[in-house]
């Protein structure tokens, strides 16, 4: 169902007395919540309004982190694999840390020591990896210039791809290329 713009409202003022009356889902971010629930407010496309808590879930959302919409909490361990498919869905964008906390619906510091407490890693050292990953792989299959895969994998500035691909790699892009492609 459609928002109207009296649950809106309610959402955006974190009404309490709509809680349990309703339920909104967030398109983009495939997250439902509370009315109550202090995450950013989602733009009103995207939302979708339930009535029951479960029909979110049927329809494939998963509850916030935050909110906790179904009562129950959300491990810490459940939320770093959202964390990293959002990482792996949204890798080609820029993505600061601030964007990932709105879409993984919790706060930047939270975020950042959960991530770290359960992976050994943060959430940046984790993107760049995922980048630099998908960057080694359009070398070897794709005809791109570095400029080109650098900014495929989300990283605008290439002189900053070069560097950390050689970091990575020991090789510059140019160089692995070279080496490792058949003529
Ligand atoms: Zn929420």
């Amino acid at each position: 169902m459609t928002v109207t713009e009296t649950q809106y409202q309610a959402i955006k003022n974190n009404d309490k007395s709509y809680d349990n009356v309703f339920w909104y889902a967030v398109k983009s971010t495939k997250i439902f919540c509370r009315p109550t629930c202090r995450s950013r407010l989602p733009k009103k496309e995207n939302i979708e309004i339930y009535y029951t808590k479960e029909e979110p879930v049927r329809a494939g959302y998963r509850p916030c982190k935050r909110c906790q919409p179904l009562g129950e909490i959300v491990s810490n361990e459940e939320w770093v694999q959202e964390i990293d498919t959002i990482l792996l869905q949204n890798y080609q964008q820029k993505l600061t840390l601030e964007e990932l906390s709105y879409l993984a619906r919790g706060s930047e510091s939270n975020l950042r020591h959960t991530y770290k407490a359960v992976t050994g890693t943060t959430p940046q050292k984790r993107l760049m990896d995922i980048r630099l990953e998908a960057g080694r792989k359009k070398l070897l299959k794709t005809k791109l210039t570095v400029k080109e895969i650098a900014k495929e994998v989300g990283i605008g500035n290439v002189g900053y791809f070069i560097r950390k691909f050689r970091e990575y790699y020991g090789d510059s892009p140019l160089q692995f290329r070279m080496k490792n492609t058949e003529i």
